[in-house]
């Protein structure tokens, strides 16, 4: 579903990425830690071409997304492929001037050209998926963190992306609030949605995780399922980072 091959990116001087390669099938759950600064925000922002890699392959769902195109045709390309990925950053990006439904429906009738009333349909659908059915009509300005959020998840869901990736989903979050969204991430997995999930929450990643990827300087450091990574790393860089995080 998703294939980062060779992936290399500086800023500057500075080699962000230094050669990563990540392989995720469809419906795997793959979690990326690592220390701050260690090119984990980058490596998922060059997966969906936030960020243009100088060297390496992006394929998502068979198709590479940073393909060799230049000017209109790459745009109509770039904004077709993206559609296939639901991204939901740290810091909730909703539309403020819009309700909850209208930020979950946008997308749908905009670039997926669906009837509003389709569009509203799904957007309930979604919306009672996250436990936020009655903030339909709520401004993002009404809501939690921890609901913004889940509607920020739902709004990614209703372009029904091929891949799901998280770019520290709570961590902007108040401690108390953190569990309803991780809850909701964990229900994904269970249903199965193929998701790249950035986390510094060595639990959770170990609780949903099919395979976790440890990152340190711009390269993966070592990579297997979570009983392996959290109990018996094969790293001193991994055991070093643990200890301090675990
Ligand atoms: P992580 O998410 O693991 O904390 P990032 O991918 O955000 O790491 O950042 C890795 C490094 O790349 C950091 O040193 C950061 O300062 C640098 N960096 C990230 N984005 C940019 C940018 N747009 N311009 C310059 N440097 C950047
Ligand atoms: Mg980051």
């Amino acid at each position: 579903m998703v294939q980062v091959i060779d992936a290399h990116k500086s800023f500057g001087a500075f080699e962000i990425l230094k050669g990563i390669n990540l392989s995720v099938n469809k419906g795997q759950i793959v979690a990326i830690i690592g220390p701050s600064g260690s090119g984990k925000s980058t490596l998922l922002r060059s997966i969906n071409h936030l960020e243009a890699l100088n060297k390496g392959e992006v394929w998502v769902d068979g198709i590479q997304v940073n393909r060799p195109l230049t000017g209109h045709a790459f745009e109509q390309h770039i904004n077709s492929v993206r559609q296939r990925m639901g991204m939901v950053f740290q810091h909730f990006n909703l539309f403020p001037h819009m309700t909850v439904g209208e930020n979950v429906t946008v997308g749908p009738i905009k670039l997926r050209k669906m009837p509003a009333a389709r569009a509203r349909d799904l957007a309930m659908e979604l919306l009672g998926k996250v436990g936020l059915q009655d903030k339909y009509d709520a401004y993002p300005s009404r809501l939690s963190g921890g609901q913004k959020q889940r509607v920020a998840i739902a709004r990614a869901l209703a372009m029904e992306p091929s891949v799901m990736l998280f770019d520290e989903a709570t961590s902007a979050l108040d401690p108390e609030l953190v569990d309803e969204v991780n809850l909701v991430m964990k229900q994904l997995a269970s249903e199965h949605m193929t998701m790249i999930i950035v986390t510094h929450e060595m639990r959770f990643a170990s609780e949903v995780a099919d395979r976790v990827l440890f990152m340190d300087g711009g390269i993966v450091v070592e990579e297997g399922p979570p009983s392996e990574i959290f109990s018996n790393p094969r790293m001193d860089r991994t055991r070093t980072f643990l200890k301090k995080h675990l």
